[in-house]
């Protein structure tokens, strides 16, 4: 696995790679890897000639009472995991070589449904977030120049901002949703669990047991969606500190739902401790409309 720091060395490897008809595919991640990061990875590797990861700590999608500075970079550790599954570049700028220019040029929507979605569910408790996804990434791609993206279910919303990004922006690149990958006991990989005491990952445990028992009950036609989701906050507010939201969506444009529909997914937010953890849970199919 080659390293590479200099952004335009990054793309002008990626530039020859393709040239010499070679598919792409890239994982940009923040480090820390877990299995997760480790999924998406190795199905780059399967779809694609050449696969590139990138580990950049992106300080624009942090609130400024946010856990930037703080945030894990054990880089040998993550180095030595992407070697073993076999990534081909990584890609560790640091963060003057990505944001050469300040104020620099930055990527959001002004208005409209697009500027809705960055403001909902997770963007409301952190404004100015996906802002920092989306101009990042715009970087990013820019310079990876992809035929695929490789992007994790857990962290859904980014998934529909991105593709969003990707589409408006005419980028040609294909994103790829991988789905959530879990502990044995549920709790959905994340680097932030490192933050974790014993004690609230246990009471953690209760975010994916009441995702699942939605989607049991959706499915099921147990219930209209308004009653089964006050009761799940209920559940969830009984072990965790604070429930930032819980909410269901069209899993498509996220926009918010009162009545289960096909392709829905539900999104939450849970304080436990100082911790902020997300998860959700997309129901496909159901058997009638709640
Ligand atoms: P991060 O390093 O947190 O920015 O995540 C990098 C990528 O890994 C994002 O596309 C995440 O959605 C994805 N990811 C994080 N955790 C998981 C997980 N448990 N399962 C699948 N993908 C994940």
């Amino acid at each position: 696995m080659k390293v590479i720091t200099g952004p335009a060395h990054f793309q002008k490897i990626m530039e020859k790679l393709r040239e010499q008809g070679k598919t792409l595919g890239f994982v940009p991640t923040m480090g820390a890897l877990h299995e997760g990061h480790l999924e998406l990875v190795r199905r780059s590797c399967r779809q694609n000639d050449v696969t590139a990861v990138s580990i950049f700590v992106n300080p624009a999608q942090f609130g400024p009472k946010e856990d930037f500075s703080r945030y894990p970079r054990p880089l040998k550790r993550d180095k030595a995991l992407l070697r073993q599954v076999g990534a081909d570049y990584l890609f560790l700028p640091s963060v003057e070589a990505m944001y050469p220019a300040q104020p620099g040029l930055i990527v959001d929507w002004s208005q409209g449904s697009a500027s809705d979605l960055a403001k909902r569910y997770c963007g409301r408790s952190r404004p100015g977030h996906f802002r920092g996804v989306l101009t990042v990434c715009a970087k990013l791609f820019n310079l990876a120049r992809p035929h695929r993206v490789y992007l994790g279910a857990k962290d859904y919303q980014q998934t529909v901002v991105l593709s969003r990004l990707i589409g408006d922006l005419h980028m040609g690149i294909r994103m790829v949703r991988v789905p959530t990958v879990r502990d044995p006991d549920g709790l959905a990989l994340s680097s932030r669990n490192v933050y974790l005491s014993a004690e609230e990952r246990q009471r953690a445990l209760v975010i994916p047991r009441v995702l699942a028992g939605l989607r049991t009950a959706v499915a099921a036609g147990r219930g209209t969606l308004p009653a089964l989701l006050t009761n799940a906050r209920r559940e969830l507010a009984r072990a965790v500190d604070r429930v930032d939201y819980l909410e269901a969506a069209d899993g498509e444009t996220l926009e918010p739902l009162r009545k289960a529909r096909k392709n829905m997914v539900i999104l939450t937010a849970c304080f436990v401790g100082k911790t902020r953890l997300i998860d959700n849970v997309i129901i496909p199919a159901f058997r009638r409309h709640v």
